[in-house]
């Protein structure tokens, strides 16, 4: 090719490429810039001749650029400039824009030149931005998601919880009627069963009373109304028997706290049972340890009391003594009821407080079997606890224990 030709096709690349081309000397004055690179920068056609290079670069970096150049001419060879650091031109305006650029140098006979060929990034610093925003709002879009997936769990699980809560609700409720139901038919059964020796001893006892009209059959007398009383006692026994068991299954007994004074309470409740005593009978009633001003709830405590004490009465013989002994230590408030009656076997203490069960001894004396566990249900709404100490044919010891406060 002629040499004409090929400095025409130089120029037309420096002059129409669209990256700026910028050549300068040794002291950083521009000998050349393409039009490009007066466009990059915002001079006039021309303008950029004879300018320092330093015009170009940001103001704040300006002393480090001239110190920069230097180091190149000491070790000229072509690389982009300032790897992994952000590069800025500045305009004429003063305005700053993000450029890429690579340095070469050429060498003519009389000087050495540095090459710097500028790329205005700005489109792409957009781009880059744009993209990490992008970026950025689908982090935040996706921790959102996972948030409310989070909070969907938890309230799926709290759904589930609660749905096992009514379903367990529902059967508990099931089994209360279906126990309600079973206890009224029991009732009916015993009623027609364990009212009648009752009903027939009241009877008799009312029709040989008409009898003994005379002063001297007034002992006789006296034994039939000691009869229709015991009989009316176990009517009475019976019935409120059913009645508590009823209210409790159907959760109507709820613990009431108030203040009692324990061993006054006490003594009213064993004056009470003596009106069930059998002839020679004798009932004692003692406080042994603790003080007495105590947080209870009187019915329960009473309701205990009364099944325990009208058992030991019912299941001893004539002429034997009933002990009732309370304690309070350590915050535990201790009732034992002792008897010498007719003790329980060691195979029927284990079923004794089971519903409706009657231990093989009682022979005709009538009960219906619940009294025991109606006094282990009041305990438990107390968090009480009951024990038995029990010998066949010598007695029975039961110690109800209630925690205080
Ligand atoms: P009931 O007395 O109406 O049969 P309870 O539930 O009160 O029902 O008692 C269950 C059973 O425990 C009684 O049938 C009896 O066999 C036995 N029992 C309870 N207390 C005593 C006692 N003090 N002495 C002997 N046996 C007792």
């Amino acid at each position: 090719m002629a040499f004409s030709r090929s400095v025409e096709m130089m120029n037309a690349l420096f002059q129409f490429a669209s990256e700026g081309i910028i050549i300068s000397n040794k002291e950083g004055r521009i000998v050349m810039a393409n039009p490009a690179s007066e466009r990059q920068f915002g001079y006039e056609s021309g303008q950029l001749a004879d300018k320092s290079i330093e015009d170009l670069v940001p103001r704040n970096v300006v002393h480090v650029h001239a110190q920069h150049r230097h180091d190149y001419l000491g070790n000229p060879h072509p690389r982009a400039m300032g790897k992994g650091i952000d590069l800025y031109g500045r305009r004429k305006d003063d305005s700053v824009f993000p450029v890429e650029i690579s340095l070469s140098y050429l060498s003519t006979s009389e000087e050495n030149y540095i090459m710097s060929f500028i790329v205005d990034i700005t489109e792409r610093k957009r781009h880059e931005k744009d993209l990490k925003d992008a970026h950025n709002q689908i982090v935040r879009l996706n921790e959102e998601l996972e948030r409310r997936v989070q909070d969907r769990t938890i309230e799926l699980a709290n759904a589930i919880t609660e749905l096992a809560r009514s379903k367990e609700e529902i059967v508990k409720a099931l089994s209360r009627e279906k126990d309600l139901n079973e206890l009224k038919s029991r009732f009916v059964t015993t009623a027609s069963h364990e009212f009648r020796t009752p009903l027939t001893a009241i009877l008799s006892s009312v029709s040989l009373i008409g009898r003994y009209s005379s002063s001297e059959d007034l002992e006789k007398r006296s034994r039939h109304v000691e009869k229709i009383k015991a009989s009316v006692n176990t009517l009475t026994e019976i019935l409120n028997n059913f009645l508590s068991l009823g209210k409790l299954e159907e959760g109507l007994v709820q613990c009431q706290l108030e203040s009692i004074e324990l061993d006054r309470f006490l003594i009213d409740i064993v004056e009470d049972t003596k009106t069930l005593l059998k002839a020679g009978q004798t009932i004692r009633y003692q406080h042994e340890i603790g003080d007495a001003c105590l947080l209870l709830d009187k019915q329960l405590i009473k309701n205990i009391l009364l099944n325990l004490i009208s058992n030991a009465i019912k299941y001893s013989p004539e002429g034997k003594e009933i002990e009732v002994v309370s304690k309070i230590e350590n915050g535990l408030l201790s009732i034992s009821v002792k008897d010498q009656g007719i003790g329980i076997s060691e195979e029927d203490q284990e079923h004794l407080f089971e519903r409706f069960f009657r231990a093989k001894n009682v022979e005709n004396i009538q009960g219906t079997g619940l009294g025991l566990n109606i006094v282990l249900k009041y305990l438990e709404l107390m968090n009480g606890k009951i024990s038995l100490v029990s010998e066949l044919g010598k007695g029975s010891t039961f110690v109800v224990y209630i925690p205080l406060g």
